[in-house]
Order: structure tokens, then sequence, then C-alpha cells
């Protein structure tokens, strides 16, 4: 039994509590989907939704916080799916607990702290115990002496346990330029039995060593420096401390196994597997690959998809369902075929439910998105499968050792077979996969379907230089402490000196017309965007002569602190130090805030109608229009089409008002707040409630809206369609928009009517009288030409010939389709019963069409219907064939048909006995 205070859910809890008590602000876990960071594709480290604090594009109200951070490391650098199941340490997904000092405290409090909950309140071995620290083996970089001092006070550290390491192991850096510094690991010796390499002749245990046996347990980085090139580092004014401690990690080292899956966060997973399988511990031990990856795998996607990433085809969505495939392919190895990851997620909800209630929250959807994606999986499983088999099959026996990469990729495009399923396959049989050759045919199909490349490029270059010039204008007095002033709800128009004119990302006195610039201004209500709401446009003037003028094309902010316009300057000269006055385009912004309200009102109302698991996956709130995309699996049904756009028409002619408050991020979960998937909410949250006193809707959002319902006017849907796999996506229009579109349908009406002398509301009865009208003149007219084409035809059958006593007719006839054909060939051997044979053909967009026939006494003289068409189509690059008496053929190539119809009479002479 385990102890209560070594839970797995008490150690999670204990950590925060440590450090709350060093009043540390508890930070919720950000969503596996990074917010606002186009760069990552998963969160794959605690530190990512501090990112740009460090970068200094971001500020936060504390200085301290704590967390526990979900975490997926499958795709790109961190890649550890390979190793996932092969062993006890490595997942998909993981748990970081951090603590984070933001210019805070530094070395002295993150080391005591850390050697005290570690010996003191988990009363981990002393001597057990070793720190280490930074010392650059090129010897550039200054030697990390304060953290070993640090080290070497604390009570009961041995003072051989703290060691030296080079950048490999203990420097930090974000990327090739930027916040980086020295860090200090804490790692444990338990002892020799953990040792796995004891029988490898001439190894040595030791810290970063190869074998099992010294376990990191927590890494505490310093950044102090600020890198600007390879050699050159400056001190940070600000220095931070980011540390992470794997919580699979410590929890296994505290309940004292030697496997993260034997610790009650994970052991649980197992035991449902076992219980679906009716194994005995010994078959379970025998297996414990397949559980292991069950285990992990289905705690990945049940974290994945409550986070809104369901399976699918492209980027985040491909890797759930690759993950989910692979745990179904492994459970095909215990003897599970039927869908049974559904019971795993529902034991990964009970025991982590309590800490991430969104698992309890999305519970339906989560179980419904495993088993269908299982199903799915199996309907295509067998044939991808059996065709691999073959293909490894066939390699082995010609010697190959590698899968082209195009044979891959063609078994996940056709069969939906992942790469990494394939892999998994070939490895088994001692084959590898071309995985170059994978992506290239990946990449070849993607750019031939016209996809683009997913992830972008990491903004933030300009942030330094907007720091110092920040740091400039505070010295100055220009500026308060915490910047640029912003408010975009009340501001429409401000007044105030122009800071700086930033041209070419440098500050310039003054501007050109033509220049494009950024403008600086101590106050802004230039909407910066963010949540899908686009930016505001507008015009900035001078106050006084000389005149001049730039307009605002669109507002960023580039570093903490600092908002700017940018555009273009139209008219005069702009100086800095000149008073002017910026100005929203007030109408625009009108437009964008009945666009932005709407969009709730339509996450409101995809709800009602098709379920909780609509949930917003992304929007464009723009003043022409408004794009929403969530998730849900098919199609919307034209009545529930019909349905959402009533219910948002309601919800406005209901005038209901809304509600803008400021809460803490918990209190506004609590009360039923939607919080928006992919976003990013600081500690206090601006929480929009439309309704009272009963709440219809209740979104936490930073986007500008309209007072009331009522000023949205009218909304209608314009378009809805699929995004990706499980996500779909409607275009609408509201007010101004929705009043035009009405207005140019309306005006076509009328001129539809004009044009068919009637009224617009008898348009529907008239068109379709038309229709009636229109379809009776076809009939009528294929009747007449059917008429026209037999006595045609009836003429030609005065112009036969005779060759050897047969009666023979070719014809290319006119506008003649297959029907009239066959009847012209039944009169002809109504007409000539015997010894006859014809070969009609028409012609109908350039492409020959052939029919021959033949009386039944010719047959047993060696002709044949069949191989007569034959013969003339062959000329024609076409084929046909039927009966003896009768056949039908088709040709590409009409010009040779006068040729081939004259070469008749031979054949007859040829075959004829
Ligand atoms: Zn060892
Ligand atoms: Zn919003």
């Amino acid at each position: 039994m385990i102890p209560p205070e070594y839970t797995g859910a008490k150690i999670r809890q204990t950590f925060i509590d440590f450090f709350a008590e060093h009043r540390h602000t508890f930070v919720p876990s950000s969503s596996l989907v990074p917010g606002g960071d186009q760069t990552l594709l998963f969160t794959n480290a605690g530190m990512v939704q501090f990112k740009d604090i460090f970068l200094g594009t971001d500020k936060r109200d504390y200085t301290r916080a704590a967390n526990s951070q979900k975490c997926m490391r499958v795709a790109g650098k961190h890649n550890d799916l390979d190793d996932v199941g092969r062993d006890d340490t490595h997942h998909t997904f993981f748990e970081m607990l951090g603590n984070w000092s933001f210019g805070d405290y530094y070395k002295k409090e993150a080391i005591t702290w850390a050697w005290q909950l570690l010996t003191e309140v988990w009363k981990l071995p002393r001597q057990s115990l070793y720190a280490t620290c930074f010392e650059d083996e090129k010897g550039q970089i200054e030697r990390d002496d304060e953290a070993a001092q640090w080290w070497h006070a604390q009570p009961g550290m041995l003072p051989e346990h703290v060691l030296f390491y080079g950048r490999k192991d203990n420097f930090w850096e974000m990327a090739d330029t930027g916040p980086c510094g020295p860090c200090s690991e804490i790692h444990m010796d338990r002892g020799l039995e953990f040792c796995n390499m004891q029988d490898v002749p001439g190894h040595v245990c030791e810290v970063n060593g190869d074998c099992t046996r010294f376990l990191e347990l927590w890494n505490l980085v310093f950044i102090q420096y600020n890198r600007t090139g390879p050699y050159s580092l400056e001190p940070l004014p600000a220095r931070h401390v980011d540390t992470g401690m794997g919580f699979e990690r410590i929890v296994s080292v505290l309940q004292g196994v030697d496997s993260n899956y034997k610790t009650d966060i994970l052991a649980p997973l197992l035991d449902v597997v076992q219980e679906l399988t009716g194994h005995t511990d010994e078959q379970r031990a025998a297996d414990i690959t397949p559980y292991r990856v069950i285990a992990d795998h289905a705690r990945a996607c049940t974290f994945l998809i409550a986070d809104g990433v369901v399976p699918g085809n492209t980027g985040r969505n491909y890797v759930c369902r690759m993950i989910v495939r692979r745990a179904a392919r492994f459970g095909g190895k215990l003897g599970l075929h039927q869908p049974f990851l559904a019971q795993v997620a529902d034991k990964v909800i009970e025991l982590y439910g309590d800490f991430y209630p969104e698992l309890v929250r999305n519970r339906k959807t989560i179980l419904n998105n495993l088993t269908q994606e299982e199903e799915r999986f199996q309907r295509t499983v067998e044939g991808g499968m059996a065709k691999l088999e073959t293909l490894l099959e066939r390699l082995k026996a010609e010697g190959q050792v590698t899968l082209p990469g195009e044979q891959a990729f063609e078994l996940y495009a056709t069969y939906g077979l992942p790469l990494e399923l394939t892999r998994d396959v070939a490895r088994e049989q001692n084959l590898a996969v071309d995985e170059d050759g994978f992506r290239q045919a990946m990449d070849a199909h993607r750019r031939a379907s016209g996809a683009g490349e997913t992830f972008g490029e990491m903004g933030g270059e300009d942030a330094p230089f907007y720091r110092d010039l920040l740091i400039d204008l505070q010295k100055a007095g220009k500026l308060p402490a915490d910047g640029v002033a912003y408010n975009p709800y009340q501001w429409l128009e401000v007044e105030g000196e122009v800071l700086a004119i930033v041209k070419q990302g440098s500050a310039v006195d003054q501007a050109q017309p033509g220049d494009k610039v950024e403008i600086l201004l101590p106050e802004t209500g230039f909407y910066v965007p963010s949540g899908g709401q686009v930016a505001d446009t507008g015009s900035i003037v001078s106050v006084k002569e000389p005149r001049w003028e730039v307009r605002v094309e669109d507002v960023r902010k580039p570093a903490a602190g600092i908002i700017v316009q940018v555009g273009e300057v139209l008219s005069g000269l702009p100086r800095a130090g000149d008073m002017a006055i910026a100005r929203v385009d007030a109408s625009r912004r009108k437009d964008i805030m009945r666009n932005h309200t709407a969009s709730h009102l339509l996450h409101r109302e995809l709800q009602a109608v098709l379920g909780e698991h609509a949930r917003q996956a992304g929007s464009l709130v723009a003043p022409d229009r408004l794009r929403f995309d969530f998730t849900h699996p098919r199609g919307l049904t034209s009545e529930q089409l019909e349905a959402v756009e009533a219910g948002v028409n309601q919800a406005i002619l209901n005038n209901y008002p809304l509600k803008i408050s400021f809460k803490p991020l918990q209190k506004a979960i609590a009360e039923g707040a939607m919080a928006l998937f992919g976003e990013k909410y600081g500690e206090v949250v601006r929480n929009i409630t439309i309704g009272e006193p009963e709440i219809y809707s209740n979104e936490l959002c930073g986007g500008t809206h309209v007072d009331e319902t009522g000023d949205i006017g009218l909304f209608l849907i314009v378009s809805e369609g699929s995004t990706a796999a499980g996500i779909r996506r409607i275009e609408a229009v509201t007010g101004r928009a929705a009043y035009e579109l009405v207005q140019r349908r309306f005006k076509a009406l009328r001129m539809a009517s004009d044009l068919l002398e009637t009224s617009p509301g008898q348009i529907i009865e008239k068109v379709q009288s038309l229709l009636e009208e229109q379809y009776a003149d076809h009939k009528q007219i294929s009747l007449l030409r059917q008429k026209l084409a037999s006595v045609e035809f009836m003429e030609r059958l005065g112009s036969t010939e005779t060759i050897q006593g047969v009666t023979l007719l070719t014809a290319t006839l006119e506008d003649t389709d297959a029907d009239t054909m066959r009847q012209m060939v039944d009169q002809f051997r109504k007409r000539f019963p015997q010894n006859s044979v014809v070969v009609l053909a028409t012609v109908q967009d350039g492409r020959p069409s052939l029919i021959a026939a033949m009386s039944d006494d010719l047959v047993p003289r060696g002709l044949h219907a069949g191989e007569l068409v034959k013969f003339v189509a062959q000329p024609l690059g076409g084929s046909g064939g039927g009966r003896p008496t009768m056949a039908q053929a088709g040709g590409k190539d009409a010009s040779q048909l006068e040729q081939a119809l004259a070469a008749v009479p031979n054949w007859v002479v040829e075959h004829l006995r």
C-alpha cells in the first residue's frame, strides 16, 4: 500500500502547496495546444506558457509561479515515441512540475527550496542526492560558482556530490539567440540494484552516465544572459528561474518502484487492460510492452481530445489519430479486437479528473471519439496490414532491408496506416522504413493538393529594439512604468504626443509621404489583434499646423508595454514630438463588434443544436464577416443550419444586455465560463456574459462587443463546410453586411421576376412551370429528331449494296443516340431478315460510337458482329463487343471513321464462308 502522503495526487498537490507557502501563484496548466504560438505543435515543457515573459513581450501580475503542466513530446526534435512502451520511463504525454521566478528570487532560494522539498518534506536520503553545476568546457562562459556555493550550503549535502558539467548537460538556451543561462540538476543514486548494465564489462555507474542507477530528478535553469551572437552573451537586467521536475519520475521514486508504470498514476490503466484480456499476472509480465504502450497512449489521447485535438489527417489531429491507432494495434497483439480504449480512458478520467476538470467536462466527447476512431481503423486496417505484410515478404525475399518511402506513404494515403505503425511492424521483422522518402512523398502530395505549410516563423525579432525604446521613454518620463495605456473598449479617439516614429526597424525624427511607419503614442484605443478579432484601422493626424496624416492599417504589440500603430504617411511630414489625434475607424469597428458578439451567440446556438461537443476551434472576426471553426464530426443538415441561424436571430431580437467583468480565471471557470481552446489567459480574465438575469452565454474574451445583442441587427449564415477531419467551419455576416446581402438577393429576385414577367412571390411557381414546359419541349424535340433520323434512314435502306449475295449497309448518322441506332438496326433486320449486314456510326462530342448487326443465317457462315465491330473500332482507338448478331463499340478518334467503314465490304468478303 502507498502511504497517503505519497499518492500521485498528493505528491502533485504537495509540490504546489510548498511553493504557494513561499508566495508563488498557482497557474493552471495551459492547453496542450500552445496559445498563440505557431512554432510549436504541442506544449512540450512547463515554460511554454511563460516564454513571452522571458522574451520580454508579455507581463504578468505575479513574479513567482508554480504549476503542473500537461506536456506532449511526440513529434519533431523531442520525439520519444520509439522508446514509449519499450522502457519504463518514456512517455508521449507527461506532466511537468515547475516553479518560476520572473525577475524575483534567484539561485539561493531556488536551490534552498528544492533541497527542502526533497529532503525535509519528501524525506529523500541526503547522502543519495547529487547536484550538478555548469563549467564551460570551452572556457568562454563564467563557471557557475554561485550555484555550487548554495549547494554546498545545504544541510547534509556531501561536498563530493557537487559536480561540474559542460554545455550539453548544464547550459540552457531557448534558441540561437535570446535568453539563456546555466542550469543545475539534482540527481539521485538509487543504488546498485537499479543499474541495468551490471553485466557490461568496464561499465561504471555515474551521474549523467549510461545506466538507470542515477536518475535526474529536477532541473533548475537560471536565465541570466541574453545571447546576441555565437560568441556574445549580455547579462540580463532581470534574471529568471525556470525549473522542471518530471512528475512521473518523482512519483516512481517516492513510491519506491522501478518503473513509472508501477506507480498509482499509471498502473491502474494496465489493470483495466488486464481485466479486458483476462491475462494472469505472468502473462501480463510477458506482454508488458503492449500494456505499457496502451496505458501511455490512452492517457495521451484522453488529454488531447479534452483539449480539442480529435483524430484527423493533418498536424495535431494526425498525431492524435496515430496514437489511437498505435494503441489499437498493440491491443490487437493482446487479442483485443473490439474497441476498448474508451474503457481505459474512463480510468484516466477517474485518476486525473480532480486536478484536470476538462477531462470530466469532455468525458462523452473523449469516449465517443476514441471508439469511432478505433472502428474507423478496424475498417481500413485489415487491408493495409495485409498489403504491408505482402510488401515486407517480397522485400525480404529480394534481400532488401528497407521499405521505400513512397510505399509507406501509399499505405498511409490508401489504408490510413500511419508511418509510425508501418515502422513498428517493419521493425518487428527487422526491416527499416525510408522515413525521408515518406516525408518527400507526403510533401509532394501536399503540394499537389494545395495545402501550405502549417507552422510559420517565430515572431518577436524586434522585441529588444522596442524594449530599449521603452526604457529610454520611461527614463525621460514620457511613459509610465507599465508602458502604453491601452483601452480599445472606450477610447476610439485619443490625443497625445508622438513618442516615436519607427521606420524600417529604427527610430527616425521625421517621415515622408509614402513612408511605411510605426507610430508610438502614450495611449491608444486601436485594438491589438487577438482572439481572432482583427486589428482596427483609422488615422493619426497632427493637432496643429503643419498638417500631416498617417493612415493606420494595422496594430501590433512588439514587446511588453509597447503598442504601435502601423501604417503609411498620406501627407505632410510627421515628426517625433508632434501632438497628434489618433482616430479608430468607428463604423468599421462597429461592424467588427457586431461580428464578435454574433460569434459568441453562434457558439452558444451550435452547442444548443448539435451538443456540448461543438466547441470553438478557431475564429476570425473581421468587419465584413465572421468565420467560426468548431468540432463536429459531420456536415450540418439544412434543418440544423436553419435552427442555428434562427436561434442566433432570436437572441438578437431578445436584445440581451452584455455584461463585462474581470475576475480570477479559476472563479470564472467555476461559474461556467467557456475558456476557448488554444487561447492564452492571464491570471485575471475578462468575462463576457450575455443575458440577464438568466445567463444565455458566458465566455472569456478580450474582444470588443456591442452593448446589447439587438445592435447586431441581423445574422445570416453564408456557408458551412469542413476544414479538417472533425472540424467544421461556418461563415456568416451581420449588420450592414447582412443588410447588403439581403439587398443584393432581393434585387436579383426582382430582376429575375421581371425577366419572367411575374411577381417575386410567384417566382417559384413560375420557374416550376417553365421547367415543366422545357422538359416537355425537350421530349418533343428528341421524338422529332428520332423521327427525322428514321425517315433519313429509310431513304438509306434504298441504297444498300450487295456483295456475294449479302445486303450490306454502312452509314454515319448525325445527331443520333445509341437507342435510336438500335431501333434503326431493328428496322434494317426486319427489312432484310436474311443475308444482311449493317454497321451504323454516330459522333457525339468528337467521340464515335458504333453498332453492328447481321442476320442469324450469316453466323454459321463465319461472320460475327462482335468481331466486325472490333475491326471497325480499332483504327478509332476504341474497342467493343457483343453477341454474334449484334454488338456495340466506342472510340476516341472520329477522323478515321469514314475509312474504317469503307473497309467493311472487304471484311465481309474475307470472313464469309
Ligand atoms: Zn550502472
Ligand atoms: Zn470572443
